[in-house]
Parts: C-alpha cells; sequence; structure tokens
C-alpha cells in the first residue's frame, strides 16, 4: 500500500518547467513563487464532488484535465497568463490504476499552458478534487466583470450547449447516436480553457467571464456588476453541432443555459471588432458577435428577425 508521501512522490512532483517562475515547488511546508513586477496574481480555487460534478465512472483521465481545465477557464475569463496550480485532493483509497490516469489527464494539460504542480494537500475521505490556480496579468489590463460599456458588442467563444447534451444523455432524458454522444461527452469531459483568447483579449476587450452555469445567467453577472442592460440575438449564439438534430426549444435551452460550456463571453467596443477579430485569428479561436450592451436593465432575447424571445430559463445553481 502506497504511503501518503510515496503517492505524491509517484504521482504529482515532476521536474519544474524550465523559466517557471516557481522557486521551491513540492516538498516543503509552502511553494514560493517570484511574481514579475509590474504583475497582479490572478487567484482562483474550483472544487469538483464526485456525484455532484461528475459520475462515478467518469473517465478518470478526462476527470484529471477537467479539474484543472475549469480553473484554467477563470484565467483566462481575467485576460491572466497561468502561472502554477495547488491540488488538495481527498481520496478513498491510494488506488495506483486511479491516480495513474488522474494525473497523466492532469498534467497533459497542465504541460500545455507550461503550469506546473506546486503543493497540495492529501488525504482519506470521499473522493474530492480541488485546485486552485494562480496566474499574472499586467496591472490594469484583467477584464473585470464590471468593465461592460454601454454600446459595446457582446461576443463568445465557441459554441454551446453540447455538455448540457451529454448530461442529458447520462441521466437518461434523451437518446442519442454514437457520433453525437461523442462529441457531446467531448465537450462534457475535456472543456478547452480559453487562455489564449483570454490573454489576447488584454487591452481589446472590456468585460468578460467565462460560462460555467450558463450563458444567459452568466452574461447576467456582468450585466449585474457592469450596471448596464444587454439584447442578444439568440439566433447567433453558435449551436454545438451534435445538437443540430435536437428540436428548437431544446436547442435554445441548452445553448443559452446549459452550462459547462468554459467558453468566454466578453464586451468590446464597436470600434474594435477588427482587433477582436485579429486577437481570435491569433488564438485560434473562433468569435462569434451575439449582441449589444445598452442602458436599459436586464436581458433581452430576441431572434434573428428582431422579434422579441420569451424563454423561461433556469441557470444551474448548487442550492437551488
Ligand atoms: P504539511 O504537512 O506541511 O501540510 P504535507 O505533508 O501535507 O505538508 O505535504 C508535503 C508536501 O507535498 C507539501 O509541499 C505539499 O504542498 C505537497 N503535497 C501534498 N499533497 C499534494 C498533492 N495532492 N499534490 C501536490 N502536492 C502535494
Ligand atoms: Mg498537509
Amino acid at each position: 500500500m502506497l504511503s501518503e508521501f510515496d503517492l505524491i512522490a509517484r504521482y504529482f512532483k515532476r521536474p519544474l518547467p524550465a523559466g517557471s517562475r516557481t522557486a521551491v515547488g513540492i516538498g516543503d511546508d509552502c511553494a514560493l513563487l517570484a511574481p514579475a513586477p509590474g504583475m497582479h496574481l490572478a487567484i482562483s480555487c474550483d472544487m469538483l464532488v464526485e456525484g455532484r460534478h461528475f459520475f462515478p465512472d467518469v473517465d478518470v483521465a478526462s476527470l484529471g484535465h477537467k479539474s484543472l481545465a475549469v480553473n484554467l477557464s477563470d484565467l483566462a475569463a481575467m485576460g491572466a497568463q497561468p502561472l502554477a496550480f495547488t491540488l488538495a485532493l481527498s481520496l478513498p483509497s491510494a488506488n495506483e490504476a486511479w491516480l495513474a490516469a488522474f494525473s497523466d489527464g492532469l498534467f497533459a494539460l497542465a504541460d500545455q499552458f507550461a503550469c506546473p504542480l506546486i503543493g497540495g494537500d492529501t488525504t482519506r475521505g470521499p473522493l474530492n478534487i480541488c485546485i486552485t490556480v494562480l496566474g499574472e496579468v499586467p496591472l490594469a489590463q484583467a477584464l473585470r466583470r464590471s468593465a461592460a460599456c454601454v454600446g459595446d458588442d457582446i461576443w463568445v467563444s465557441g459554441s454551446f450547449g453540447e455538455a448540457r447534451l451529454a448530461l442529458a444523455a447520462h441521466l437518461n432524458e434523451i437518446e442519442l447516436e454514437t457520433p453525437a454522444m461523442q462529441q457531446a461527452d467531448a465537450r462534457l469531459l475535456r472543456p478547452t480553457p480559453r487562455v489564449l483568447l483570454g490573454t489576447a483579449l488584454r487591452g481589446i476587450a472590456h468585460a468578460a467571464i467565462d460560462i460555467s452555469d450558463g450563458l444567459c445567467g452568466d452574461l447576467g453577472h456582468i450585466l449585474e456588476q457592469a450596471k448596464v442592460g444587454a439584447t442578444i440575438n439568440v439566433d447567433a449564439v453558435p449551436t454545438g453541432a451534435a445538437l443540430h438534430g435536437q428540436s428548437l426549444e431544446r436547442r435554445r435551452h441548452y445553448t443559452l443555459a446549459g452550462g459547462d460550456d468554459y467558453e468566454l463571453c466578453f464586451t468590446a467596443p464597436a470600434s474594435a471588432r477588427n482587433e477582436v477579430l485579429a486577437a481570435a485569428g491569433a488564438a485560434a479561436t473562433p468569435v462569434t458577435r451575439i449582441g449589444v450592451i445598452d442602458s436599459a436593465p436586464g436581458l433581452r432575447l430576441q431572434d434573428a428577425r428582431a422579434q422579441p424571445v420569451q424563454l423561461v430559463l433556469h441557470s444551474f445553481d448548487h442550492f437551488k
């Protein structure tokens, strides 16, 4: 049986990448990091709980990926560059096959962003994964939710609704053909954190948020904090290809309020359209303009012919 310290050494302790800001990683009481001059540290923490955020039979390498991806997505939404992360892990047992698969999925994504694991905590208990990421963003260039301005365009990255579609299939609410299921499951299990886009939008976008609980609800957080309103064309919001066989009602609900999309929604002045498109091109990330920020409070939904659309949408909320 692995001891706690063997487990950490075997599955989580790895050499730091060359040029890392981390001076001391795993092994001492604290990690030590040297922040660059002129930068703010961006810090965010996200927890994944078995039975709440993932099914007990989830693919374990994908779980490793997703645990870090949802955290990197928060850095992306702030325009921050990943620096390092910590991992607090509660495990029912020291199952080596589980640990090998989990750390493989975790480090594959960490390596992609040169974001080393620099510390954590390990305990026995119900399966629970809590990651804290650290990033950096130049002073005054962070993409704040409160920074949306009346007249701004509203943009989104990528497409929406497929993670919710996969969830519906897992819950036996719907049946999916294999190709659609594979596509939807990939979105649910292996979200792509939009870090390249987030950093490319520094100095161009005003406000940004990552969409974890549903587009309309999360856009609502920007509207609240910036004390503005918005009108969006719901037909302009890109719907994931796996949803194409579904009814209009289901497509709209999953696209506008599905959750687990991990796309960015951001606002930028209309005068910056070319710069937004250039930043998206540099980040190899598709973006779509879906609406405008206006002064009347609230969120107005329209269709492609500018007719009002009435939808009752429910964002995800753990306590409702
Ligand atoms: P302490 O007793 O001071 O809390 P621990 O004995 O828990 O320290 O951890 C020893 C070292 O291993 C520390 O550097 C800690 O950050 C690191 N560590 C513990 N668990 C993990 C983990 N799951 N992933 C990465 N590092 C870990
Ligand atoms: Mg400890």
